[in-house]
């Protein structure tokens, strides 16, 4: 191979293709053995023992660190696994700023962490640039950037918020899950880690719960490699064939995905039955020029406001056909999210106001189907109401 740069897409594709040392499969085959055999006394392989090292797991690593930009990455059993992994980082008592709209599952890991005394963490509005000034006052070991919000896709200026946290001398941390290095590419605009679900678009076929840690030094990929293994935190051998299998298609995915969002999210700004549509996409959406800017892409994500009540949504749900009520997102076929009384549910009331999900809210993870028959899903539902 090359060292020519080479687009993700083709890289996707390419992974790991025909390198297999024993049959040249062209597929890299699935390796299980828990343990590897020393072929004389002080001569050890490649690899030893499973939780330290296995070659599905190590062939995701090198795609996930070569596609971010990075220079390793370390593949883990979840995403908040790949999340309290970094967390090793921190000494006892070091302050995280954290987003106060970000992921339930990360902002329950942190407020736990913080009660057993183990970190201290401020939850701010990272817009708002008092909220961040005070906050890197407080001297924080770690910046926890989410951008697109989930279920509300405000974006974060990443290029901006990382220049600020590193003057402060904090690591600063990317949760790339909902745009994916196929729009954005966080290591490039300053962020010295970046996590991920891979059970959303980097796997993309809701088959496999996953999670990843990509570094942009050698000397941080040490550093978490050793307490991924020590901890136990590591993926599963056939999770990470699993994964690696579907983010070949990642690019691909993404193009039509996001393609379909576009068409779906201009059809729901146009309709009477909508109060508010978030999409960064839309000309007039608060992110469009800054999602412009630090992402190649709009992404396949999106959330609406339908005039009216919990009643109004219980109708609009309560008809779909092709759009399946459920959570999470990223997978090749659409998903609708209540984040009210799904996602969002441990929040209560007031918290949710204060965030901006209202009780009529509707999230959209847009899949592969054909445009027209989700436009037409979209006018049976609203059918629905009348
Ligand atoms: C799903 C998700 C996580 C948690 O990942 P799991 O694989 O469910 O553990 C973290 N961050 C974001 C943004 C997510 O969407």
């Amino acid at each position: 191979m090359s060292d020519d740069p080479v687009d993700g897409a083709t890289q996707c594709v390419n992974a790991h293709i025909g390198d297999d040392p024993a049959w040249k499969a062209v597929i890299p085959p699935l390796y299980l053995s828990s343990t590897y055999r020393f072929t004389g006394l002080d001569q050890m392989g490649t690899y030893d023992y499973g939780r330290s090292g296995n070659p599905n797991r190590d062939a995701l690593a090198d795609t996930l660190a070569q596609l971010e930009g990075g220079a390793g990455a370390v593949v883990t059993a979840s995403g908040m696994a790949a999340i309290d992994l970094v967390l090793n980082l921190l000494r006892a008592g070091e302050l995280v700023i954290a987003p106060h709209d970000g992921y339930g599952g990360t902002r329950r890991l942190l407020e736990s962490r913080q009660q057993q005394g183990r970190l201290r963490v401020h939850f701010i509005d990272q817009g708002n640039a008092d909220a961040v000034t005070r906050a890197m006052a407080a001297q924080p070991s770690l910046v926890l950037i989410e951008t697109p919000s989930n279920p509300l896709m405000r974006l974060t200026d990443i290029a901006a918020l990382a220049k600020t946290a590193r003057q402060a001398g904090a690591l600063v941390v990317c949760d790339n899950t909902f745009l994916s290095p196929a729009r954005q590419r966080p290591l490039a605009l300053g962020a010295d880690l970046v996590v991920h679900s891979t059970t959303k678009f980097l796997n993309g076929h809701s088959d496999v719960i996953g999670g990843a840690v990509i570094a942009n030094s050698e000397g941080l990929a040490e550093k978490l490699r050793w307490w991924a293994n020590c901890t136990g935190v590591t993926g599963a051998p056939f999770d990470s064939y699993q994964t690696l299998r579907g983010l070949r298609t990642l690019y691909a995915r993404m193009d039509v995905q996001e393609r379909n969002a576009q068409t779906l999210a201009a059809f729901l700004a146009r309709h009477p039955l909508v109060r508010q549509v978030h999409y960064p996409g839309l000309p007039d959406d608060p992110g469009h020029a800054l999602s412009q800017r630090q992402q190649s892409g709009p992404g396949a994500l999106l959330s609406f406001e339908l005039k009216g009540n919990r009643e109004t949504v219980r109708a609009f749900v309560g008809a779909t056909r092709l759009f399946t009520l459920a959570e999470s997102l990223g997978g090749t076929e659409t998903l609708i999210c209540h984040p009210a009384s799904m996602t969002h549910r441990a929040m209560n009331a007031a918290a949710q106001r204060q965030a901006g999900i209202g009780e009529t809210l509707l999230r959209l993870s847009v899949g592969l189907e054909n445009t027209a028959d989700l436009l037409g899903e979209l006018n049976r539902l609203f059918a629905a109401l009348q």
